[in-house]
């Protein structure tokens, strides 16, 4: 089943708030499910959807049942049940989206395990929606605490799901107790007999809709998938991808118009030439961005299925499925983009613990295997860093004037009497200070050694630990900058760990003040790092830092002082006046 290219949700007679809020979230187009629902459902049909999480079944129901809504009238008049309290509430939170522009919209999750009393209120109070798992909504309907006699529609989410956790009885027992009139619709990954029999007893004339199709795709292309979910999650994996992978140019599939723009600004922020790619664009420039990455002025292009149809690069050696396809169809289209004239390509796939199935229907339909990927690891990560690090060294001594920065060094050396060795260290250590080239595993770094044990208290605690987890012991430092400055906490950290060294988690509370803030930092600092941290600026403000008194450590009066993670603090060069970036 594919979507008209032009197809677009304002074609769909929805209401217009539900429509406006599409545009909020940034929907380009329907997905086929929704292409094919929608108007069955805005016409009041039942319908029988075979299709499965990760599709957009769940705006297929919603959008068209909330385009039909009285939104004065509070008793519920949409009823979707669910296998599972985590869906309930993921139904529950897709509702509340797609009804941002309706005022006085409520809509109710239940579930077995929340509190009887609470629910019972929110239940008096009003609900256009409910959305629920079957026990519980039993238990309300027994005690008339959920009153079912103005229902319009009724939605059987996941119905397979459903039956195999022995809810079916309690399904039947449901329907049994809504109005006759009542709209029906049971969507399911699978139409086991059961559910058949549901769909026969319960649906009028259903209107069937399914998703999957036979699908193929060239041999010429390896495919992989990655367990990952959510966005900053993904996030980190793409960076490893491409640090790890060795590219050429990529292409990035997402689902929303604005996750094109956000994931192309933050991989540009990164370092990479990337672009978004979007239906909102105009044709000229669509095709602008085209031809630069086809120029090798862009490397990677995040785009939506609509807009990157029939894009035709010979470079693009990696598609990366950020958010799954709809379908096996679009994933199909989607890594035809690589793999070009012949040449070999490479797709990843995302795939979020709940899409499992998708996937699966994905490698039935193309009949491959779309084989397990491990994210390249720190190590290799760390070895690919060093060798494009040796590599521009390389160039540079090869293809640069150094004459300056010899005898400029040569003198240095001279007077300081250090060693070539020693001033390339150092020299090197201000070329990557921002960017390590040792990469450590995730569960490895310090950073999340200490997030663990930080984690496990309730109370959020702030005090800086060593990498054994005990505690720093602190010094107070004043800072001639303050609030009058503009200055945030986070700009004051941000310089000192730049400026000293200094990892940000040993920095520990800071206070702001009018005009000067107090900030607590490892004890035993070096003074060569204190002098350099005298002179930097924020705002064009000097530091200016001083030191007030000691401050011993939380819990652990008397402790022997411990050494301050600084990594320059062994060596430091003769600090030159330098300006901080503010962020
Ligand atoms: P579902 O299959 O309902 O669990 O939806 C899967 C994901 O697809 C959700 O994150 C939705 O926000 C997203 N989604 C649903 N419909 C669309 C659409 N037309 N365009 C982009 N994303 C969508």
């Amino acid at each position: 089943m594919s979507v008209p290219e032009t197809l677009r949700f304002s074609e769909l007679a929805l209401s217009a708030p539900v429509l406006k809020a599409i545009e909020k979230v940034g929907y380009e187009q329907p997905s086929p499910i929704q292409a094919a629902s929608i108007p069955h459902l805005l016409n009041g049909k039942d319908l029988l959807g075979v299709a499965q999480t990760g599709t957009g079944k769940t705006a297929a129901f919603a959008l068209p049942l909330l385009s039909n809504i009285v939104i004065e009238q509070k008793s519920p008049q949409i009823l979707v049940l669910t296998p599972t309290r985590e869906l309930a509430i993921q139904v529950a939170e897709a509702f509340k989206t797609y009804a941002s522009q309706l005022k006085g919209f409520h809509v109710l999750p239940i579930y077995g395990g929340q509190d009887m009393g609470s629910q019972l209120r929110q239940l008096k109070r009003g609900a256009q929606v409910i959305v629920g798992t079957p026990g519980r909504i039993m238990d309300h309907l027994r005690r008339k605490s959920l009153n079912l006699n103005e229902l319009n529609s009724i939605v059987l989410d996941e119905a397979d799901e459903m039956l195999r956790m022995g809810f079916i009885d309690d399904v039947e027992w449901i329907l049994e107790h809504t109005p006759e009139q009542r709209q029906v619709a049971l969507f399911s990954a699978t139409m086991p007999k059961p559910i058949k029999k549901v769909a026969d007893n319960y649906l009028k004339n259903p209107q069937e809709v399914r998703i999957t199709r036979e699908s193929s795709t060239g041999s010429n292309i390896e495919q992989c998938y990655l367990t990952v979910n959510g966005f900053e999650r993904k996030l980190e994996a793409i960076t490893r991808i491409l640090e790890g992978e060795g590219f050429d140019a990529m292409i990035i599939f997402v689902r929303t118009k604005t996750s094109t723009v956000e994931l192309a600004e933050k991989l540009e922020a990164r370092g990479y030439a990337a672009a978004p790619l979007n239906g909102d664009m105009n044709q000229q420039l669509r095709e602008r961005t085209i031809s630069r990455l086809k120029k090798k002025q862009l490397d990677i292009i995040v785009a939506t299925d609509v807009a990157a149809r029939g894009i035709d690069v010979e470079r693009v050696s990696h598609v990366l499925n950020f958010d799954i396809p709809y379908d096996s169809e679009a994933y199909v289209h989607r890594i035809g983009r690589t793999g070009r004239a012949g040449r070999s390509g490479k797709a990843i796939l995302f795939v979020a613990p709940r899409e499992k199935r998708l996937l699966h229907s994905i490698e039935r339909a193309t009949g491959k295997k779309i084989v397990h990927m491990d994210l390249p690891s720190g190590k290799e990560v760390s070895n690919k860093r060093i060798e494009r690090f040796l590599q521009q060294l390389d160039d540079t001594l090869n293809t640069q004037k150094l004459d300056f920065f010899y005898d400029l060094l040569a003198e240095y050396s001279n007077d300081c009497n250090r060693s070539a060795e020693e001033i390339a260290c150092a020299l090197a250590y201000l070329l990557q200070k921002d960017r390590p080239l040792e990469v450590e595993d995730a569960g490895q770094s310090k950073v999340s050694k200490n997030k663990k044990a930080k984690d496990k208290k309730d109370k959020p605690d702030r005090t800086p630990k060593d990498t054994d987890g005990k505690d720093i012991a602190l010094d107070n430092y004043r800072i001639e900058i303050g609030r009058e400055h503009q200055v945030k906490p986070g700009d004051i950290v941000k310089a000192i760990s730049q400026e000293a060294g200094l990892e940000r988690q040993y920095i520990g509370h800071i206070k702001l003040h009018d005009n000067y803030s107090i900030v607590e930092l490892p004890t035993g600092m070096p003074r060569e790092i204190l002098q350099h941290l005298k002179q930097i600026q924020i705002s064009d403000q000097a530091l200016n830092i001083s030191r007030l008194s000691k401050k011993a450590p939380a819990g652990n009066k008397g402790d022997k002082r411990r050494k301050p993670a600084t990594k320059a603090a062994k060596k430091t060069s003769k600090p030159r006046k330098r300006k901080a970036n503010k962020s």
